[in-house]
Order: C-alpha cells, then sequence, then structure tokens
C-alpha cells in the first residue's frame, strides 16, 4: 500500500516484481494467491509482472563483470564453520573473509562472495533518517550467489532495479541494514541509487514480523474496505471516520491525495494475530 500511494501520488509508475530466488522454501501457486488478492484490493501496475527466477541470465552477466573486476570469489564455508569463527556485528556474523585467497577451485560446492572495502556507506532514508555502515568491519564479504547456484536477495534487487529503472524504493525495515550493500553493489556496477524508504514493521506481542512462519493469518478477502482503512491507520495517515463506508475507489482516491511520507512512525505496531 506504501509503495503504491508513494508512487501514485507522484504520478509515478507502480512495477509488480516477484521476487521468487529461494524455489526451496517456496509453496506453489502463492505468486497467483498474491497477485489476485492484488487484483482484489484494487492495485493497477505498470507493465508486465516480472518473475526474478526467470531473469538468471542477466544476473549472469551482472556476475561475469565483476569477475572480470576481480572482485568476486568462491566460498566453500559451512555455516558451523562461521558459527565457530565468526565474530558477531551489527547484522549478523562478521564474516572473517578466510575464502578471500584460497582460490576454492569451482569443482567443490561453493557460494560465491562479494569483496567489500574498509569505507563507511551512508544511507539516507525517509523515515528512518541516516545509517552509516563499514561494511568490511560490520559485515564482511557477503554472499551473492548461494551454493545451491540462486542468487542473493541483496544482488538481484539491484540488478533489477537499474534494469526497471526504479526510482523509489518502499520496503519493510527489516531490508533497512542491507541497504548499504546494495548501494555498493550500485557502485560498482555503475548504476544509479534510488531513493529509500523503509516502513515500521507490523510485528507480534513477542516482536516477531507477522508472517506465514509465525501462523500470522492471510489477508481478509471479503472485509476490503475496513482492511485498507487499517493499512493507511497503520501508516500513520488520517483517513476521515466516514470513509470506510465509501467505494473502495474513493478510498484509495482519498489515500493517494492524501499520502503523506512525514506522518510515517518509526515505531514497529503490535498487530493483534486477527482480522
Ligand atoms: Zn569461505
Amino acid at each position: 500500500v506504501a509503495a503504491y500511494l508513494d508512487a501514485k501520488s507522484n504520478s509515478g509508475k507502480f512495477i509488480l516484481r516477484i521476487e521468487d530466488l529461494d524455489p526451496p522454501r517456496e509453496i506453489k501457486g502463492s505468486d497467483l494467491e498474491i497477485i489476485r488478492t492484488l487484483e482484489l484490493y484494487g492495485f493497477e501496475w505498470d507493465g508486465p509482472i516480472i518473475y526474478q527466477s526467470q531473469r538468471t541470465e542477466l544476473y549472469e552477466s551482472a556476475l561475469a563483470e565483476l569477475d572480470k573486476k576481480e572482485l568476486i570469489y568462491r566460498c566453500q564455508c559451512s555455516r558451523k564453520y562461521l558459527r565457530a569463527n565468526a565474530q558477531a556485528g551489527p547484522s549478523g556474523l562478521i564474516y572473517p573473509n578466510t575464502c578471500r585467497s584460497l582460490n576454492i577451485p569451482s569443482s567443490i560446492q561453493h557460494a560465491i562472495r562479494l569483496k567489500v572495502p574498509n569505507k563507511l556507506f551512508k544511507v539516507k532514508d525517509l523515515v528512518f533518517g541516516h545509517l552509516e555502515q563499514n561494511l568490511q568491519s560490520d559485515l564482511g564479504d557477503f554472499i551473492i550467489r548461494r551454493s545451491d547456484f540462486w542468487f542473493a536477495y541483496q544482488f538481484a534487487v539491484v540488478i533489477d532495479d537499474a534494469a526497471q529503472n526504479i526510482t523509489d524504493v518502499v520496503r519493510g525495515f527489516d531490508l533497512f541494514d542491507s541497504t548499504p550493500r546494495q548501494i555498493y553493489l550500485q557502485q560498482i556496477l555503475a548504476y544509479p541509487t534510488p531513493n529509500y524508504l523503509h516502513l515500521p514493521l507490523a510485528i507480534h506481542k513477542d516482536q516477531c514480523k507477522l508472517s506465514k512462519q509465525t501462523n500470522a493469518p492471510p489477508i481478509s478477502k471479503t472485509k476490503l474496505n475496513s482492511t485498507l482503512i487499517r493499512c493507511l491507520k497503520f501508516l500513520g495517515q488520517k483517513p476521515p471516520a466516514d470513509l470506510q463506508n465509501t467505494k473502495l475507489d474513493l478510498i484509495w482516491q482519498w489515500a493517494i491525495q492524501h499520502w503523506q511520507t512525514k506522518l510515517i512512525s518509526k515505531q514497529n505496531i503490535v498487530v493483534k494475530n486477527n482480522n
């Protein structure tokens, strides 16, 4: 909703991209379920729907470009090895760059990591303000292709954002601290850096994010108006009390006209586990 309102209120285009880069964990047909629900709620997107799982060639060619610049290498470290040997950092374990100079043969099962510089990266976010991260000391070289040959989210989104001329990325706060990695990738691939807007998360009482893994119920397919109004309030917007009783497209019209990013809270919001 926030991405849609942000695009529409700026007379921008809204693009739908299915980021299906984790087939082992994917439930068959869940993409169609998402698309149908978006249609039901009245979302309209521009152009065709892009599936990341069908764009491997594009990612391969960017990978080849980084290889030519000698910025990537093969890594065979197991999770067990890293748990025992890597220090904890602000974004998880800091990779100790173990395999950087080992020249692991390609015949061994391996992930591909990107060399990161000892340099501070700054993010300016419209809601959460500034974030500074030194990729080397806070994170270490990170994985851009997993050992099962699927590309990492970090890598694929940067290539797709550039390929689709994305100017504004609107997404959850859980991805905020991955932004410096994406900015670094944009710099070495000579892509522009889009604007970033991160949103507070809908969480359970115990602080974990509402998701399928934490048994959050699916979005209602019948109470469209009240669900959309509730979502607008979640985003800090102030819909008038009688708006709920009007037509769905008039709620959208109001929301597009009145969209204000400065009303979005920085606080994650506890949502009760019912519709
Ligand atoms: Zn390694």
